[in-house]
């Protein structure tokens, strides 16, 4: 059991800590800010405001879990996050920007292109399926370690003419490790050399065994040139999905994880994110990382203004205080004066983290120029 002090959980809680001790002190305990509780006591304060919480992701993860819960009957069915890995010059980008030229809103509105790091089409059935538009491994593992679990479902890009590479590999590895579920696209189907079986056999050294092997991941033929095989690709990944039972909130105050952010010189702070839970308003007060905002303005990846981005929904966000980083959450909180507050208590947990870890990576460096 772990102690905290007064000021420490009224940090994370973000409330005052006065109102805390005054709590504290309804219960008959005399406690001042700097002295710590127990964790039965600070859960009891959680408890006690518990309605007017704002739960802020980052500063109280460890505690008030269950309050933050979204109830069954809110849950709503929500669209697949798909993200594309394999070996380098496989195909990935090929296959992104042909799987989105599937688009049928694309199609009708002949809209433009925006590359902001996500994007999300519309199937002839009315499906709608989102594609991180950032392919490659460093994206997935960062965006891992920084505890943000965006992808439902990864799409590994084998080239028939090629084989199982080391990014292949590496691919493999990293989706086991995140628990996530595998579809294998073999692309470049079209080509001559294609020699889709030996994908197939070679694949089950790496313990990857296919629909076709009789195993239970599924596995289809593309053509990123012809377009072959991508209704298929597209009707396992929603079959994927609905195993999947992929639901959320829509109707909370929204919170989403950056995708990908920069400076632009004539609009600010920019980042694309995607809404994990909550719909994201036009006017919402937010913290992401260490800064706070308020949304001005949204985009998708159409380069349509817009005013709302429900669960799974690509949206760059203009309005930021600072430029976030690639993982971080973005929290929709109810004031201007306690997103700021948020934003120096992580300002602070950050540099805290800067101090403290600093030791350690020199030493690293030294062991690595060793
Ligand atoms: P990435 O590095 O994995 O993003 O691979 P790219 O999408 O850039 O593709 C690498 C090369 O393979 C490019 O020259 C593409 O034109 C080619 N390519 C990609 N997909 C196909 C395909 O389905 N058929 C054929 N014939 N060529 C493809
Ligand atoms: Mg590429």
């Amino acid at each position: 059991p772990e102690a905290i002090t007064v000021q420490e959980l009224a940090n994370r809680m973000a409330e005052k800590a006065a109102d805390l001790v005054k709590s504290l002190f309804k219960m008959g305990m005399m406690v001042t800010i700097n002295q710590t509780i127990d964790q039965d006591t600070a859960e009891l304060l959680v408890e006690e405001f518990g309605h007017n919480i704002q739960r802020v992701s980052e500063s109280d993860v460890d505690i008030d879990a269950a309050a933050d819960v979204d109830a069954p009957e809110t849950l709503k069915p929500r669209p697949p996050v798909v993200t594309i890995m394999g070996h380098v010059d496989h195909g990935k980008t090929s296959l992104l920007d042909a799987l989105r030229g599937t688009d049928v809103v694309r199609g009708e509105a002949g809209g433009i292109t925006q590359h902001i790091g996500a994007y999300q089409i519309k199937t002839k059935g009315g499906d709608l399926i989102t594609f991180l538009d950032t392919p490659g491994h460093e994206a997935f593992t960062e965006m891992r370690m920084r505890g943000a679990n965006v992808t439902d479902i990864v799409i590994l890009v084998v080239a028939a003419d090629d084989g199982i590479m080391p990014q292949t590999i590496e691919a493999i590895n990293h989706t086991k490790a995140a628990g996530v579920p595998m579809i294998v696209a073999i692309t470049k189907a079209d080509k001559h050399e294609a020699n889709p079986q030996k994908i197939r056999e070679r694949l089950l050294e790496h313990e990857v065994i296919v629909e076709e092997m009789s195993g239970d991941v599924q596995d289809v033929e593309v053509s990123a040139k012809t377009g072959a095989g991508l209704d298929k690709l597209i009707e396992k990944i929603l079959l994927q999905a609905e195993l999947l039972e992929l639901t959320a909130n829509p109707d909370r105050a929204a919170e989403a994880t950056v995708i990908e952010a920069k400076l632009d010189k004539g609009k600010g702070p920019l980042a694309t994110v995607l809404v994990n839970r909550g719909t994201l308003k036009v006017g919402d007060i937010l913290v992401v990382g260490t800064h706070s905002g308020r949304v001005r303005a949204m985009l998708d990846d159409k380069g349509r203004q817009i005013k709302e981005a429900p669960p799974a929904l690509p949206v760059e966000v203009l309005g930021l205080g600072g430029v976030p980083m690639a993982g971080d959450t973005l929290t929709v909180v109810e004031s201007e004066a306690r997103a700021r507050e948020v934003a120096a208590y992580r300002q602070e947990q950050a540099t805290a983290r800067r101090t403290t870890h600093a030791p350690a990576s020199l030493e690293n460096m030294f062991s690595a120029l060793a």
